[in-house]
């Protein structure tokens, strides 16, 4: 297979934004950042999005990979946050039938529940209710039923189980904010990666940012009416370099979920209550299970895992499934650990007695007129497309033009696509069981990561049946699907692969990956050259 042109289409988006005069800058390339570039490029206006690691290398890379409406808000009686939520889940859905999908929670109530059952069954009713009904309707268990559905549930202390619905994003978070930076590229944005904003000074009534190529370290500049600030964790730190002034501020709560072999027998969740009367999960991926999370306060954003962590996370689990064997940190086969960006009112007072775990979960967007920015605060991925609206309307007011949304920004290609689609692959053979998933074909997964660019695989199997074969062990990743990764998705390290356009690092074990003999192969296909801090480091990249 012949290498492509080394990053191509990071070459070209680095040359227009050198020099370039934008009406907006994006800074900040996860689901907050990727979502905004993607919706103002649907309106026409003329975006630039930077990001000074991978897109979503931060704390969307980190998240339960969830689109919920947060059943567990209502025990802080969040009844608004939990109905908006609950309806951009729905919204979600709707757009991506094969991306996002329905899933069941199993949710086991015993003596550490902090409510009785008959509650708990009422409040999956209201909270079917509050979602309009979009999900099959939630149920009751009492023990003995309990230990047929999952027999690896402890049920000796067990008084109930409730069950409801809630979706999730079946290939991780990360590929779900590339769909948008895709999405903003092809509707005119310009979208770059290991690319810092490393200086910003208001020049008249624009904004000129100087950018460092991380990759090379060479400077560019850009200017732009409106800057969105778009970085997460890291939006305070930036509005205080540029002067910005905001009415809300951020504290952090770090999360944390270790990924082991699969533990439920079916393709759902199993709730819990741990010790501290806080829900925590083992949630499914691929033919791994994954276990969390935590909620510690941290003022360190880049917060590892700490053996705590691990141990209380594994202890829970222990104390409440029935194993052969407990599970023990030789089983982790990979980890994830990031810090949930919380909102709180700026009131110049930097209190360190707030109770994060009941701080709500919900999204402010502040604009500083005078410095003609937009700040994004907090969210939910669930909550993107709002955060997509708002963004749009906060930049509008600050006198940027939109014009008419282009249809499709986001959201999967129409149904007909799909089917014309199945009915191809399955020409070439590849209506197939995956190697790593329960319940779909090779072509669904095809569909779910590439949509129609996914028929270019199957012309390539048809080229030459090689294709068809997985190339790296332990994943459903085709040899005939490398030659896309290479052309769209700006690609520029092995982990931008492994961990963020695709799962593999979270389901194979980095010592598994670095001897697989395929990964040769995915170098030279992405036209990666080795690098001494290759190769399969699962763990986050942090800038
Ligand atoms: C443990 C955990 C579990 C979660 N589970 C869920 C869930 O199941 N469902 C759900 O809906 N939500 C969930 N969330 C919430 C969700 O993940 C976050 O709200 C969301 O990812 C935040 O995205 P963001 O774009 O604001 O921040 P980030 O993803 O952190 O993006 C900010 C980006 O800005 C970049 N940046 C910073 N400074 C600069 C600069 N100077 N120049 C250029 N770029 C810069 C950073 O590199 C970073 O990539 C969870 C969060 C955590 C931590």
């Amino acid at each position: 297979m012949a290498a492509p042109p080394a990053q191509t289409l990071r070459d070209h988006q680095l040359g227009r934004l050198d020099g370039g005069r934008f009406d907006v800058l994006v800074v900040g390339g996860g689901i907050n950042g990727a979502v905004s570039a993607a919706a103002l490029a649907a309106r026409g206006v003329s975006v630039a999005l930077v990001e000074r690691a991978d897109f979503a290398s931060f704390t969307s890379q980190e998240s339960s990979n969830m689109v919920w409406g947060g059943f567990k808000y209502l025990e802080n009686y969040e009844i608004p946050l939990v109905l908006k939520l609950t309806r951009s889940r729905n919204r979600l859905m709707r757009a991506y039938p094969n991306v996002i999908t329905e899933l069941r929670f199993l949710a086991t109530l015993d003596a550490s529940a902090p409510f009785p059952s008959w509650l708990a069954a009422l409040g999956t009713v209201g909270y079917w209710g509050l979602g309009q009904f979009a999900t099959r309707p939630p149920s009751y268990h009492r023990p003995a039923r309990l230990q047929q559905l999952e027999p690896v549930i402890r049920t000796d202390t067990a008084e109930a189980a409730i069950e409801y619905g809630d979706a999730y994003l079946k290939d991780n978070d990360s590929r779900f904010v590339w769909s948008f930076v895709r999405s903003a590229i092809d509707h005119g944005a310009v979208a770059v990666n290991y690319a810092e904003v490393a200086g910003m000074t208001r020049e008249g009534d624009r904004w000129r940012a100087e950018v460092c190529d991380k990759r090379t370290g060479r400077r560019l500049t850009a200017t732009a009416k409106v800057v969105v600030n778009a970085a997460g964790p890291f939006v305070d730190e930036l509005n205080r370099r540029w002067g910005v002034r905001t009415e809300h501020r951020i504290v952090y709560s770090k999360g944390v979920h270790l990924v082991v072999p699969q533990l439920a027998a079916a393709e759902r969740v199993l709730a819990f209550f741990d010790d501290s009367q806080r829900l925590f999960y083992v949630l499914p991926m691929a033919h791994r299970s994954v276990i969390g999370t935590t909620d510690t306060r941290t003022t360190d954003p880049a917060e590892g895992v700490t053996d705590a962590d691990r141990e209380f996370l594994l202890s829970q689990i222990n104390a409440r499934l029935n194993l052969a064997a407990p599970l023990t940190t030789a089983d982790i086969i990979a980890e994830r650990c990031g810090v949930r960006p919380l909102v709180v009112e700026d009131d110049g007072n930097d209190r360190t007695d707030i109770d994060w775990t009941t701080l709500s979960r919900k999204h402010e967007i502040d604009v500083d007129r005078s410095a003609a920015t937009v700040t994004v605060f907090g969210g939910k991925l669930t909550d993107c497309l709002n955060v997509g609206d708002e963004v749009t309307a906060a930049v509008r007011r600050l006198g940027v033009r939109l014009g008419p949304e282009a249809e499709g920004w986001y959201g999967e290609a129409p149904a007909a696509e799909c089917i014309a689609f199945q009915r191809a692959a399955a020409e070439v053979g590849l209506d197939r069981a995956p190697e790593v998933e329960r319940e779909a074909t090779v072509a669904d997964v095809l569909w779910r990561r590439h949509g129609p660019a996914a028929m270019q695989v199957v012309e390539a199997v048809a080229a030459d049946p090689s294709g068809a074969e997985p190339v790296l062990a332990g994943t459903d990743l085709l040899r005939a699907e490398l030659a896309l990764y290479a052309e769209r998705e700006m690609i520029v390290e092995l982990e931008d692969f492994l961990r963020r356009r695709t799962k593999a690092a979270l389901i194979q074990r980095a010592s598994d990956l670095a001897a697989d003999p395929g990964l040769a192969e995915v170098r030279r296909a992405l036209g990666l050259s080795p690098r001494p801090t290759d190769p399969a480091d699962p763990t986050p990249s942090r800038p």
